[in-house]
């Protein structure tokens, strides 16, 4: 597909500072040099442990945070410098779906008002027709038209998951990002959020960027799968390629701790030991080698690059992109 969105060496780096003197301690990379683009009417899935930077991703792709560098380009347009009026005409076309639908909800509004607010921003609709848009809007994610005076705490959380994603179709968008839109929700609503959004998808033609902590999650929905880790990405691929062949070391990690025979299962025993090291001064070289079996020297010092690993598969790990020698080695480590 044509691309939609196209994300280039996108980093964002944030100073930490400490000691009564207000010193620079450290930089946080919270994204470290991240591109990937998703097609018209596809869906990109983004998947990493908390604190990868994937919702930091999300946020400069919607431009509520400013990159430290790299570009954003929307439908062929670079979006990355653009002020508050030449971006408006883009942020119709970028909605959000955020995690928590409390939180991003205000109380004191009805559900059709928070519906209908985008339409009267963009004074695209007002009066009878805005009503007439908001019921048809409610009726697409299966609420009831008269449930538009009700407020937010009157809903439970998969209605007002629904009210967030009615509100993010208000303007007739092409990308719509989705920051974790189940996590919040119980296991037993997660599948029917994640089924409407996919038949809103058939409906209207629209990309997603779909992000989540569960690979599980977002095997369901995406055409594409990315996998971060430390604010970069290690690996992406069509998805039933990544899930029958995961080349990078931690995609293989995460597979293997994706529950299969028992769904109350949150996670099974990872097969990586330790915690994420912290995006404070992350580690050199392939940042995943704190935790990797296979670490080489090379991995401490160099930094491997995404790279092709077969159709449409890229990966960025020296046992994959490099002459071949590598893969010996890991083939003889791991049998
Ligand atoms: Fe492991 Fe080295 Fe590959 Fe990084 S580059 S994932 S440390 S083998
Ligand atoms: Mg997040």
């Amino acid at each position: 597909a044509r691309p939609l969105l196209e994300v280039t060496d996108l980093v964002k780096h944030y100073a930490v500072r400490g000691g009564i003197l207000r010193r620079r301690v450290g930089t946080v990379h919270a994204v470290d040099g991240v591109s990937f683009s998703v097609g018209v009417g596809e869906t990109l899935g983004m998947v990493g442990e908390s604190g990868c930077g994937k919702s930091t991703v999300a946020r400069s792709v919607l431009r509520l945070v400013e990159p430290t560098s790299g570009s954003i380009r929307l439908n062929g347009v670079d979006v990355t410098h653009l002020g508050k009026a030449d971006m408006r005409p883009h942020r119709r076309s970028m909605q959000i779906v955020f995690q928590d639908p409390f939180a991003s909800l205000n109380p004191r509004m009805t559900a059709g008002d928070i519906v209908g607010e985008p339409l009267s921003v963009h004074g695209l609709a007002s009066g009878r027709q805005k009503q007439e848009r908001v019921a048809e809007l409610f009726q697409q994610v299966g609420l009831r038209p008269d449930q538009m005076n009700n407020y937010p705490h009157q809903f439970s959380g998969g209605q007002r998951q629904r009210i967030c994603i009615a509100r993010a179709l208000s303007l007739g968008p092409s990308l719509i990002v989705c920051d974790e839109p189940v996590s919040a929700l119980d296991v037993s609503i997660q599948a029917q959020v994640i089924n409407l959004l996919i038949d809103l998808q058939r409906k209207h033609g629209f990309s997603y960027l779909f992000i989540a902590h569960d690979l599980a999650v977002v095997a369901h929905i995406s055409h594409r799968v990315a996998v971060m880790y430390l604010g970069r990405i290690v690996e992406v691929a069509e998805k039933s390629e990544l899930f029958a062949n995961p080349r990078h070391p931690y995609t293989q990690a995460l597979l293997s701790s994706v529950p299969v025979a028992d769904p109350k299962m949150k996670r099974l025993k990872p097969l990586i030991d330790g915690d994420v090291p912290s995006p404070i001064n992350p580690p050199s070289g392939c940042a995943f080698h704190t935790r990797c079996r296979y670490v080489m020297d090379r991995c401490k010092v160099e930094r491997p690059v995404l790279a092709e690993a077969g159709t449409r598969h890229q990966v960025a790990c020296f046992l994959n992109a490099g002459t071949g020698r590598e893969a010996e080695i890991a083939l003889s480590t791991s049998s």
